[in-house]
């Protein structure tokens, strides 16, 4: 069967359409870019890294209760997702400051925030994805002010289950960056992915500020080694995914 017309290409991922129209399949690339698509390259095996990463951390977010876009993976490197339409903001998570936030403000890296900082940008390649205030949010109309609340209050759940799933698997979640939707019945759900490309990840038992890095930054900042720290991320959650899976079981005794 031929391959149906894609619905939109991004930078990571392709979205193609499926015989259900509440369903969407989703094809992740080896294609990396950064610094808004000013590098560029390829990184090997990345497309089924970060979609089995993804899969791993949506259906541990699922099972918390967290409604998310994910139904289940038909290859290695493909993803159903629920149909949603994307809210145009990156919410992103801050639990150690590094990147922009380092950039813009002087802390330095590596400071351990009081508290995580949820932070809006506004998701346009063209104008370089600007970090919005509230009351910009609000006067562009991109949601409203109780669903900013809700995005928010969401951000934060999920930055305390990840922090938990990570730190089990030996890795420091820095910060991250999060999309939602809205699916056809009006319910916000988290889309996109969550994998080494979204997240900074740090591996806990590294103090080499250049060896502890586990993700995209390694790409960033020409660091090499970029293969072996997402198959290394990808080892660790499907380690910790199994654990989790055998600490469920109910053992002979609970029959
Ligand atoms: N991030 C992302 N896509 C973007 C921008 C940021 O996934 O378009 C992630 C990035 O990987 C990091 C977090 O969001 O985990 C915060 O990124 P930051 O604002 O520090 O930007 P950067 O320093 O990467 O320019």
């Amino acid at each position: 069967m031929s391959q149906p017309e894609k619905l939109y290409e991004g930078k990571a991922k392709i979205i193609y359409p499926t015989d259900d129209p509440n369903i969407f399949l989703a094809h992740y690339k080896d294609d990396a870019t950064a610094f808004n698509a000013q590098k560029r390259g390829q990184i090997q095996g990345k497309g089924e890294i970060n979609c089995r990463v993804s899969a791993v951390l949506f259906q541990d977010l699922e099972a918390k209760g967290i409604p998310t876009h994910y139904l289940d993976c038909p290859a290695s490197n493909q993803m159903r997702i629920r149909a949603v339409e994307i809210v145009p903001l990156e919410v992103v998570v801050r639990n150690i400051a590094a990147g922009s936030l380092c950039r813009q403000t002087g802390l330095p890296e590596g400071q351990i925030l009081a508290q995580p900082l949820v932070e809006f940008y506004l998701k346009n390649d063209e104008l370089g994805d600007p970090l919005l205030t509230r009351d910009r949010i609000l006067l562009l109309e991109i949601v409203t002010s109780e669903q900013l609340d809700r995005l928010k209050a969401l951000a934060l759940e999920i930055d305390g289950h990840l922090q938990k799933f990570f730190a089990a698997g030996g890795i420091t979640l820095v910060d991250f960056k999060l999309e939602f939707g809205f699916d056809r019945e009006g319910q916000l759900r988290l889309a996109d992915e969550i994998s080494p490309d979204t997240c900074r990840l740090w591996d806990s038992a590294e103090t080499d500020p250049e060896a502890k890095v586990m993700d995209k930054d390694r790409f960033r900042r020409d660091l090499g080694q970029i293969e072996t720290a997402y198959q290394q991320v990808l080892q660790r959650v499907e380690t910790v995914m199994t654990q989790n899976q055998m600490t469920q079981l109910p053992s002979t005794n609970d029959r």
